[in-house]
């Protein structure tokens, strides 16, 4: 029989977001696990995607992404942060954001580079990095306000960090990015080679007025970055993993010669179902009213309840302190919390690499009031 001598990833197993809602599908428990919507798209774009597909668009894309589609990318990004990325050479197509950061981390880390990250991070930086030898430094932001201490961040840099991996908004935490940040970033990344991968999946996903801070915004930092966003988040189609990779054509030229091989293409029609549907800014104007009152929704049913909310700048995930109702690890927590209370949630420790326990959990809250309810009801007992 065949011996598998070595993983080349020996400590991952299966992703958290997948345990929880495997977890919470056995034990018929509200899924406010994984991070999509449990309300279905606008039908304008269902019909959209139908048409196409009858049309016989069912061949393969360019590689780089269908134009129409690249076109409208790089109007939304000129209208919405003023920076200009040209649709042929500079935005290419992802079958969703997780591509786009593997590609990415793929075509540029090599053996021994060192990648800065900031934890509570995404899962998937990590283990891309390892994948390609390289080594990942980590910065920890703790609850409850997940600051970034840029000074600490300037003592991980050194000749050999190759990338900076940014989240803003953050998943988990909620935090987004403000003016200083941008700036020390400024001053670390300026005079070296150091790249930045920017995932800005929830980039429209922002509260309270706030103003979502883009890389592409800083010409400083635009020239060495690689923006990576994604459908999924923006219209409620989490399933056709469709995302999309802005930068300059330096970086695009070596980022495609990967893709290519990673990929070649995304499918077709849906992403001519998308080109046409964004040709309409009021499909996606509104996201973060409409997030904000389901997470004011959220905030106002758990606000009696001995949970303690942490703020919520923007995505779609509600970070909630549950010190006052157990001592347990949030691991054990989130598991009982599924099993006995019938409501699935992340813990954030999963978010760690040394399993950073603070007791804290996330809940997506990019879901149906009636679905939201139930769970507040069944939260407010504890
Ligand atoms: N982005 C989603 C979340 O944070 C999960 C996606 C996945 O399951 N890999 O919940």
């Amino acid at each position: 029989m065949i011996q598998l001598l070595s993983s080349k990833l020996p400590n991952v197993g299966t992703t958290i977001f997948t345990q929880m809602s495997q977890l919470a599908n056995q034990h018929q428990a509200i899924n406010l696990s994984q991070g999509f919507p449990d309300f279905s798209t606008d039908s304008e774009l269902l019909d959209l995607a139908n048409n196409f597909i009858q049309k016989g668009f069912n061949q393969y894309a360019p590689l780089g992404g269908i134009m129409g589609l690249k076109e409208e990318i790089a109007r939304k990004i000129e209208n919405s942060h003023q920076a200009i990325y040209h649709p042929e050479t500079e935005i290419t197509i992802t079958a969703g954001g997780t591509q786009a950061i593997f590609t990415a981390i793929a075509t540029f880390v090599k053996e021994n580079d060192e990648v800065i990250i900031f934890e509570p991070a995404y899962d998937c930086y990590e283990p891309t990095v390892e994948l390609f030898g390289g080594i990942v430094k980590r910065f920890q932001m703790k609850a409850p306000d997940y600051e970034i201490d840029w000074n600490v961040v300037k003592k991980l840099v050194s000749e050999k960090t190759k990338m900076i991996i940014l989240n803003n908004p953050n998943n988990p935490s909620g935090k987004i990015l403000k003016e200083n940040d941008i700036e020390e970033l400024i001053k670390i990344v300026k005079d070296t080679n150091i790249l930045i991968l920017s995932d800005e999946v929830y980039e429209n996903i922002v509260f309270d007025g706030n103003e979502h801070l883009s890389i592409c915004k800083y010409p400083e930092l635009k020239e060495r970055s690689l923006l990576v966003a994604s459908f999924g988040k923006l219209f409620h189609i989490t399933g056709w993993k469709i995302g999309y990779c802005a930068a300059p054509k330096a970086l695009t030229d070596e980022f495609r010669k990967v893709h290519q091989f990673n990929i070649f293409c995304v499918n077709t029609p849906l992403q001519m179902a998308l080109a046409e549907y964004m040709k309409n800014d009021e499909h996606y104007n509104q996201l973060s009213q409409f997030f904000q009152e389901k997470r004011d929704f959220l905030r106002q049913g758990l606000a009696q309840t001995s949970f303690e909310l942490l703020d919520c700048e923007g995505t779609y995930f509600q970070a909630l302190k549950y010190g006052k109702i157990s001592d347990k690890n949030d691991f054990d927590f989130a598991t009982e919390l599924t099993i006995n209370h019938k409501v699935a949630s992340i813990p954030f420790s999963a978010f760690y690499k040394d399993k950073l326990n603070e007791n804290v959990i996330r809940l997506c809250f990019a879901k149906k009031n009636e679905t939201l309810e139930k769970a507040i009801e069944n939260l407010a007992k504890l």
